[in-house]
């Protein structure tokens, strides 16, 4: 039986044949490459990152912290620690404003508008993390598992910034019963919507490829 690897995400299909597409991050056929086995002991097929090329020339100050910035968020797995932050606290935050609307306590509603924007300023660290990581550990390819991440990406920036300056402006939004108040909640819920998506597409990056 011969075995084949997506260079994409690393999945082992084993068969005649690599599959029309793969199961784990869509990539097309082409993606698979055949795993030849090495003989003597088990050599480990997942791919680890390899180091990017040692270039002789000398490196600006930005590019090395650059450089340096990337090989500790993919050894250090800081974009799935990263994630916590929207995908912990945004669904807090919606069941605070719940609490709020239908149990009348405003101390939650103040809670959430802060989680909401400790949640914003954490945007920039979840983003650039992710980026790093589906730039160097899947060459940026573009298929479909990443397009509903980059998509429920920016529907959760969008979001956080709307409904944060919409409290701005209309602090009493949701302590005060009103139609605005439910689109105000509707707009949270697909906020969490978009994180859980996002969130889940991850989970089944890094686990999908797994063999329990
Ligand atoms: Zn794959």
């Amino acid at each position: 039986m011969k075995k084949w690897e997506c260079t994409v995400c690393g999945y082992i299909h084993e068969g005649e044949e690599p599959p029309d597409e793969c199961p784990v991050c869509s990539a097309d056929k082409s993606m698979f490459v055949e795993v030849v086995e090495k003989a003597g002991p088990e050599t480990a097929a997942t791919p680890e990152m390899t180091d990017p090329p040692q270039t002789a020339a000398p490196q600006t100050a930005m590019a090395k912290l650059y450089t340096t910035a990337s090989a500790l968020i993919l050894k250090h797995h800081l974009h799935p620690i990263m994630v916590h932050t929207p995908n912990g606290i945004v669904p807090m935050a919606l069941i605070f404003l719940l609490i709020t609307a239908f149990l009348d306590q405003p101390l939650f509603e103040t809670a959430a508008l802060y989680s909401f924007v400790f949640v914003f300023l954490s945007m920039p660290l979840v983003l650039f993390t992710g980026y790093e990581v589906w730039q160097k550990r899947y060459r940026g390819a573009m298929t479909s598992i990443f397009k509903i991440k980059i998509g429920a990406s920016a529907v959760t920036v969008l979001l956080l910034l709307a409904l944060i300056i919409w409290r701005a402006v209309q602090p009493d939004i949701v302590t005060t019963p009103s139609t605005g108040r439910w689109v105000f909640l509707a707009l949270a819920l697909i906020l969490v919507g978009a994180v859980g998506a996002a969130g889940h597409m991850g989970g089944k990056l890094v686990f999908g490829s797994r063999k329990n």
